[in-house]
């Protein structure tokens, strides 16, 4: 084998790599031991240790280059992996066209909170929103939505948290929260979004508030917050009602 077509490639590590090195090695070695050989031969062995050194700190400097490159490829590649994972992580429990927690992790991140320090549920609906969409075109209600979304993230600061539970319906849950202050946060949230101006038409919302204690589950609190949107409804919207 030349020392061209010897060079470093995956098939061909193994135990054959060094065997021209260790056959030029072993005569040198014979020729040092025998010590009654000629000059000239020496010169001929050192000659030949040399060539094979010099090719094996050009192979070693070629080997090193190669794994530092696929080093930095892995390295970027790993990088690529964790954007990709933590953009697939965000679009799995926020909401594509708002930003807030999707359904599924409302449930999940609510629950938990319920379930560890009770807190109060807010349930809030666009009032006559069909409307909205009849009148200025489903775009111009996807805006809307997304213009309620960030009026509730404007005022619900974490650990409080904001989701889009149904196409018009938002959840927020404020936990460990005094009655008094549920009711004003929910107020508040009531007035900002019907003195907006950014979205592409005036609305008002419709608010349900229950209190819950630790250790309530989700669909308790939530059924018992719809409950009291529903009377909110009833009783003529743009308005908050406590759940009994
Ligand atoms: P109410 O005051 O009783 O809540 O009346 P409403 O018109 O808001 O309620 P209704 O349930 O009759 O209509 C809700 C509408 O919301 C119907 C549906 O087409 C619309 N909608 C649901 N999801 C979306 C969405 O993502 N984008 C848009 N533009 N419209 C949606
Ligand atoms: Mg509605
Ligand atoms: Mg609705």
């Amino acid at each position: 084998m030349t020392t061209s077509a010897r060079r470093y490639s995956p098939a061909s590590v193994g135990p054959d790599l060094f065997e021209q090195e260790a056959a030029v090695l072993q005569a040198a070695r014979a020729l040092y031991a025998s010590g009654d050989s000629s000059g000239e031969s020496y010169r001929a062995a050192l000659g030949e240790l040399s060539l094979h050194f010099e090719r094996l700190m050009r192979e070693t400097r070629r080997l090193i280059a190669r794994s530092d490159r696929a080093e930095r490829e892995m390295n970027a590649l790993n990088q690529q992996l964790q954007t990709l994972t933590q953009q697939l992580e965000y679009r799995a429990s926020h909401d594509a066209l708002t930003g807030v927690f999707n359904r599924g992790a409302v449930i999940e991140h609510a629950g938990g909170i319920l379930r560890q320090s009770g807190g109060a549920m807010i349930v809030l609906d666009i009032d006559h929103f069909k409307r909205i969409n009849d009148e200025f075109g489903h775009p111009a209600g996807d805006r809307v939505i997304q213009a309620i979304a960030r009026c509730l993230q404007e005022i619900v600061q974490e650990p409080a948290i904001v989701g889009r539970v149904g196409g018009e319906e938002f959840t927020v849950l404020l936990p460990a929260c005094e009655p008094g202050e549920a009711l004003v946060v929910a107020e508040r949230l009531r007035q900002r979004i019907a003195t907006d101006t950014t979205g592409p038409a005036p609305v008002t919302a419709s608010f349900g508030l229950s209190l819950n204690t630790p250790g309530t589950a989700f669909d308790i609190a939530y059924s018992l917050a719809d409950a009291a949107l529903y009377q909110a409804k009833r009783g003529g919207r743009n308005r908050v009602v406590l759940a009994d």
